[in-house]
């Protein structure tokens, strides 16, 4: 048991205490995946949540700082989903969130990089390595997606489907920054592509 064994049968076996035993452990199992399911993945649209990004992003953020590497932060919001709502009702506003969660996480394919759900009509992307200018091309694959799946929206006054606007913001960790600082330029960034119409990109310029 020292090993890491969780459980020992000895011989002679009894199967019917060996299924038993079996059935057990797969039960337990079978509960433990599904506690953790629950406790990082967003019940609505089943990508990762909001605790699972920022334990991932705290992760990244102390790799980036020992490997100097670059880690980047995306922010994305659906333009005008209250109104969405509003004319569409809130069950079509799930899915639609679903299928945007879905685009969204499309996008990425490296195994560092995670797509969460931020809070209600926001996602978050973080991604570790490669340049600022890769991460602003994933960002902008991340909104011509969202504009391609031609989502039906009957009164956005951007277009007549969904559009999202999103926030970038990279940099190679410093002892003195924080991530949380490097959300809180995303999302400045955000507002500026709020600002200046919606279904758009804007980058935060650190320098
Ligand atoms: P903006 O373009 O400035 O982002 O406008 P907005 O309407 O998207 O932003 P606002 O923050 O005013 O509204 C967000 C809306 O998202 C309001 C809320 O009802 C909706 N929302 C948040 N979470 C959920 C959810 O889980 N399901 C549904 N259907 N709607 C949600
Ligand atoms: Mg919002
Ligand atoms: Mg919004």
């Amino acid at each position: 048991l020292g090993c890491g064994a969780v459980d020992y049968i000895t011989k002679p076996f009894s199967m019917p205490i060996v299924r038993a035993r079996v059935r057990t452990h797969l039960e337990l199992k079978r509960h433990r995946d599904m506690l953790e399911n629950l406790s990082n993945l967003d019940g609505l649209t089943g990508i990762p949540n909001r605790r699972m990004f920022e334990a991932h992003l705290d992760r990244s953020w102390r790799l980036g700082l020992r490997e100097k590497a670059v880690v980047s932060v995306i922010l994305a919001d659906i333009d005008h989903f209250k109104a969405y709502n509003d004319s569409q009702g809130h069950l079509a506003g799930d899915e639609c969130l679903r299928r945007v969660a879905r685009i969204l996480g499309s996008q990425v394919r490296r195994p560092m990089d995670l797509v969460a759900r931020y809070g209600g009509e926001e996602f978050i992307g973080v991604l570790y390595g490669g340049s600022p200018e890769g991460v602003v091309t994933v960002a902008e694959a991340m909104r011509t997606a969202v504009e391609r799946a031609a989502i039906p929206h009957r009164s956005s006054p951007v277009a007549n489907h969904v559009t999202v606007s999103l926030g970038v913001a990279s940099l190679v960790p410093l002892r003195d920054g924080s991530p949380t600082a490097l959300v809180g330029a995303a999302d400045q960034a955000l507002y500026c592509g709020k600002e200046s119409g919606r279904n758009t990109l804007r980058v935060f310029d650190f320098t």
